[in-house]
């Protein structure tokens, strides 16, 4: 494809930004990609918030804007504003959280009264074993709460963990809303142990992100945009989004590059990394690879939480 319109293609595609308010949460689930955990800290300020959404509108593409984590409802006047002004602009909103907050139907609609008037459009909520069966009543009292007071609802329920994620609920490029354990982040490391796996060499696709034309890309409160949970297209408070996407030549980033052109497998050969015979899937050996690269390409691979990295400060 010519490379102009290449970059055509990647300005228009974008329609969704997922701020990752923390990486804190109430919760440390073994199925988490993004290694939330009570240990993190740091949180996004309202002025990276703002300059992300300025980034955002000057793209001309966004539609939609959801806030998660990590969990939001941890930093509620930022979730607040956030929802406010994203539904200023005109943008769809949506909440992912796992519900800790709702520990009664009448205390649900006192944590969501204020966000239905902010605009807020849609609540998913965490309901699976990961999550405890203890608290089962967490995710009935936000929904029931939420469908009272008029915010659309929905669940996100995680299987257990199978030999593979291609029954996967969301399209490659979509949001994940429920199916099979992405084996990235956490899971990577908690959740494979005893299930079938491959042999590396018949790993050769990127299975689940769109690499080339993203129409979604999370934002950490570091300012990190990622492709993938920990594969960075680079950082927007050191360049803006609109001239960070006009100048990504998918080919040329180190990290997606070999995955464009063979997955992981091509990945772990081009680094010659070292690497192990058999994985579960795709994730599971892109997630390895990517974690024995950190060092080489700081930028690309980053930032430390999302490889395991507990850290007290925002950095
Ligand atoms: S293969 Fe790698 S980049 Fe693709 S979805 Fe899996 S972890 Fe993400």
């Amino acid at each position: 494809m010519d490379r102009g319109l290449l970059h055509t293609v990647v300005m228009c595609s974008l329609r969704e930004l997922h701020l990752l308010l923390t990486y804190r949460c109430t919760m440390e689930c073994d199925h988490c990609f993004v290694w939330g955990s009570p240990q993190q800290a740091g949180v996004m300020t309202l002025e990276q918030m703002r300059q992300i959404f300025e980034q955002g509108q000057a793209l001309g593409s966004v539609e939609s804007v959801c806030f998660e984590g990590g969990e939001p409802f941890l930093y509620y006047g930022l979730l607040l504003e956030g929802v406010r002004q994203a539904t200023a602009r005109g943008w769809r909103t949506e909440v992912i959280s796992n519900s800790y907050w709702a520990t009664s139907p009448e205390d649900a609609l006192l944590w969501l009264r204020a966000l239905a008037q902010a605009g807020l459009d849609d609540l998913l909520v965490s309901d699976d074993t990961y999550h405890g069966t203890s608290e089962e009543a967490l995710p009935r009292n936000a929904t029931a709460a939420a469908e009272q007071i008029g915010i659309g609802r929905g669940t996100i329920a995680i299987r257990e963990p199978a030999a593979s994620t291609d029954a996967a609920s969301s399209a490659k490029g979509e949001a994940i809303k429920g199916g099979s354990v992405r084996f990235r982040g956490r899971a990577a490391s908690r959740l494979t142990s005893g299930l079938p796996r491959r042999p590396w060499r018949e790993l050769v696709t990127c299975p689940h992100e769109e690499l080339v034309s993203p129409i979604r890309v999370h934002v950490d409160p570091l300012g990190y945009v990622h492709l993938c949970q920990g594969l960075v297209m680079g950082n927007l408070f050191r360049t803006p989004l609109p001239e960070m996407l006009a100048a990504y030549v998918p080919e040329r980033h180190p990290v997606c590059g070999p995955l464009l052109s063979g997955g992981p497998a091509a990945l772990a050969s081009a680094y010659a990394l070292p690497h192990a015979a058999c994985y579960v899937d795709e994730c599971h050996m892109c997630y390895e690879m990517r974690d024995r690269l950190r060092q080489r390409f700081p930028e690309h691979l980053a930032p430390a939480q999302m490889y395991g990295v507990a850290r007290q400060d925002a950095s």
